[in-house]
């Protein structure tokens, strides 16, 4: 089968390898219909040191299950069904307190040793807590915004929820990439009043606006500070919504919160500091981490098939899987905000 393969920063292939297979008696086979490239697969793209056998790439993806194993119950042959962007049984301790990230028999697709999303088809381990079946045929229209709840619809409301967003608080929201613009659509649907998009691309505001962005800041660091400050009568966010992973947009979220607020970080850290004193000074609490999507697929699942949201917006450019290496770099010249591929 074909699949995409990263070599190091840059270098990114579709090529031969091993077919997929069955391989436990937990797994499943998923012939993929639709997948994409995430912002996170940039981190690598930008700075993966040269590596012989290369690492499998993608971990968003909706499939129809082709074969399981003889352990498997909630999936059969012929399902279409959407993979969150880890793996994970469902019965552990972790899995049954909605942090399957933290699965004690789970994983990460890709690297190595597994197959990615970015492939014709991927082995899924512990297929019974993975696998979520979505009751629509492939060719559904809605199928972008169901396949964002595989990483980054589920990833918005992951730092919604860390940074305590409610009804009449006041959020701001740090990244305008399809993270930051799915967390737009999640603080709105959580009833925010006031929703700060920080952010500069003409198109990425538009978007954001469209979600429900009641305010954008273009500045950043201390004069993006300064205007949220002028934009919460001086006090600051109750919520701020980090959505990079960088040192800087880091601290600057952390200034962001008002004092008391919370911040909830998703965007995957590129640095090890954990941004000075500022969040012990102001009593900020500080949350996030990997979202454990799994659990909010059969939340967001409705809202998405209803209508209410319409997350699949993000996408900007469609292609099939030959043009994988072109929509990374579009994505890391910020071309485009975010490519799906169709199989
Ligand atoms: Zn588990």
């Amino acid at each position: 089968m074909k699949a995409t393969v990263m070599y190091a920063a840059g270098d990114v292939r579709v090529e031969k390898v091993p077919d997929a297979r069955l391989v436990e008696a937990s797994d499943a086979l998923v012939r993929v219909t639709h997948a994409c490239i995430c912002g996170s697969d940039l981190w690598p793209y930008k700075k993966m040191a040269r590596s012989d056998v290369g690492n499998r790439m993608g971990h968003e993806f909706i499939g129809l299950v082709e074969a399981v194993g003889a352990d498997v119950r909630t999936v059969k042959r012929g399902d279409l069904v959407v993979a969150p962007f880890a793996w994970s049984d469902g019965t552990c301790v972790f899995c049954r307190q909605g942090l399957q990230t933290s699965c004690l028999h789970g994983g990460w697709w890709g690297g190595t040793d597994l197959d990615g999303g970015q492939g014709e088809a991927v082995r899924i381990p512990q297929a019974d807590g993975t696998l979520v079946v979505l009751p629509v045929a492939r060719d559904h229209a809605l199928m972008p915004s169901l396949l964002t709840l595989s990483d980054v619809m589920g990833t918005g409301h992951h730092a919604a929820l860390a940074a305590k967003v409610g009804p009449g608080k006041s959020v701001a929201v740090v990244g305008d990439g399809a993270v930051g613009l799915c967390g737009v659509i999640a603080a709105r649907r959580l009833g925010a009043e006031q929703i700060i998009l920080l952010g500069r691309r003409p198109d990425r505001i538009a978007l954001a606006k469209e979600f429900g962005a009641t305010d954008i800041v273009t500045e950043r660091g201390e004069e993006a500070v300064a205007r949220v400050q002028e934009l919460t009568d001086d006090l600051g966010a109750h919520s701020v919504l980090e959505c990079v992973g960088l040192e800087e947009a880091v601290v600057t979220s952390l200034q962001l919160a008002r004092a008391g607020g919370a911040v909830g970080r998703v965007g995957v850290p590129q640095d090890n500091n954990l941004a000075g004193g500022i969040p012990f000074w102001k009593n900020v609490s500080v949350g996030g981490g990997p979202a454990p999507v799994r659990a909010y697929i059969e939340e967001l699942l409705p809202d998405v098939l209803e209508g209410h949201i319409e997350p699949g917006r993000v996408f900007d450019r469609t292609g099939p899987l030959d043009d994988v290496p072109d929509g990374y770099r579009a994505m890391n010249e910020r071309e485009s905000i975010k490519v799906l591929i169709e199989f």
